[in-house]
């Protein structure tokens, strides 16, 4: 009788499977008491015109036959910038796939998405208590502020932060897609996911990052991935790599050289203030333009005058728009002084493509001699990064 219900019950499930044809498995730390919630039901339609935007940003014909031409080294050790149609890739392919079953499957997909208000694995932040007055569904996650946080920071880490947090909308308000896309996804279109999503200040307290005023002054939010509001971890039986959000980096900071194994995609949504461009650099891990210094570790010592200008480019919402980092490609962000009296700085899209292989931590290149400087860690100083391997 017991086996004869166990088969009937299985029956049933593969027939509610083949009905709807796929299969989601979810993350197993979902929240399922605040799915009845209104801040619940508004986030997942705005995830979902979030995901829809991402979906045509990597699909959208721009510069190849499908989805945009990435920039994937800003300097390819012989001067040019090398590009390619990363959407070929099999990682990108995987997470298009896995945003197409989403975004046909909604209703199962739902399954796995939480707002993350009683998220036991590490503190999340609603940069400030303006945001959630902007957004009923901040106010009601009621998550800590980053201007608290900071109050307890030290220093120009203090001193940025608060920064940040008072500015942090202003600066999202700035944002703008790029004219040959149709979907607004930036926090006008969006003000409850971008108020709401749980914001990390990953540097603030990891001197590894160098400079005090970029570790006060950034911070990233995950929509879709293991760590982010909706965390599906396979679907059909395929392990789900995306992992989907944006990052904010505050005007006149620099993000020292670093690289990782996940693939990384990056669209910026702030243009140049007061005509001073934001620039990146990447180029892979064994690019002419690094020197070997054993043990599989290259020096990053760039001439301020003759290299930086030719390894770093401007980036913005229509120019260098989409870039694609390989897994270990050594990759660091400049985000301009700006105007003094505006607040600004840098917003972007952004996506790792296989959040569940390999070491996912972001590995930071070690000073190893500094330009002399107030940053104390610019483009023209020396490093030492040593990636390691990854398995496929
Ligand atoms: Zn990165």
């Amino acid at each position: 009788m017991k086996l004869q219900l166990v088969a009937a019950s299985l029956c049933l499930h593969i027939m509610s499977l083949s009905a709807h044809g796929v299969e989601f498995v979810c993350e197993d730390n979902i929240n399922e008491k605040d799915q009845v919630s209104q801040a619940h039901k508004v986030l997942w339609q705005q995830t979902l015109q979030y995901l829809k935007g991402v979906q045509e940003v990597l699909t959208k014909n721009q510069g190849c036959e499908v989805g945009p031409r990435a920039i994937i080294e800003t300097n390819n050790g012989a001067g040019g910038v090398a590009k390619d149609c990363v959407v070929g890739y099999q990682d990108v392919q995987k997470v298009i796939k896995h945003i197409d079953l989403v975004l046909a499957n909604p209703a199962q997909a739902k399954a796995c998405f939480d707002t993350q208000k009683e998220y036991a694995e590490f503190p999340l932040y609603t940069p400030s208590a303006a945001m959630k007055a902007v957004s009923k569904s901040a106010a009601w996650i009621d998550r800590p502020t980053l201007t608290d946080f900071f109050k307890t920071k030290a220093g120009t880490i203090k001193s940025a932060g608060q920064e940040l947090a008072s500015t942090f909308w202003d600066i999202l308000l700035q944002s703008q897609m790029p004219d040959y896309l149709a979907q607004d996804i930036t926090a006008k279109a969006l003000p409850d996911l971008w108020a709401s999503v749980g914001w990390l200040p990953f540097y603030a307290d990891n001197e590894r990052a160098l400079n005090e005023r970029f570790r006060g002054g950034y911070a990233y939010a995950e929509v879709m991935g293991p760590w982010g509001l909706l965390r599906i971890k396979e679907i059909d039986g395929e392990t789900v790599g995306a992992e989907l959000g944006m990052t904010i980096q505050l005007r006149n900071t620099f993000y020292p050289y670093h690289y990782h194994h996940p693939q990384e995609f990056y669209m910026p949504l702030s243009t140049a203030s007061c005509g001073q461009e934001n620039t990146f650099f990447v180029a892979h891990a064994d690019s002419a333009l690094f020197t070997s210094a054993g043990d599989d570790s290259v020096t990053v010592a760039a001439d301020e005058h003759k290299d930086v200008p030719a390894w770093f480019v401007p980036q913005s919402p229509n120019g260098n728009n989409f870039t694609y980092f390989e897994r270990n490609a050594i990759h660091a962000f400049n985000v301009s002084e700006g105007c003094p009296s505006l607040p600004s700085g840098l917003v972007s899209l952004w996506g790792r493509t296989t959040s569940q292989d390999n070491n996912q931590s972001t590995q930071l290149c070690t000073l190893v001699a500094n330009a002399g400087t107030d940053r104390h860690a610019m483009p023209a100083s020396h490093y030492r990064c040593s990636p390691t391997q990854w398995q496929y």
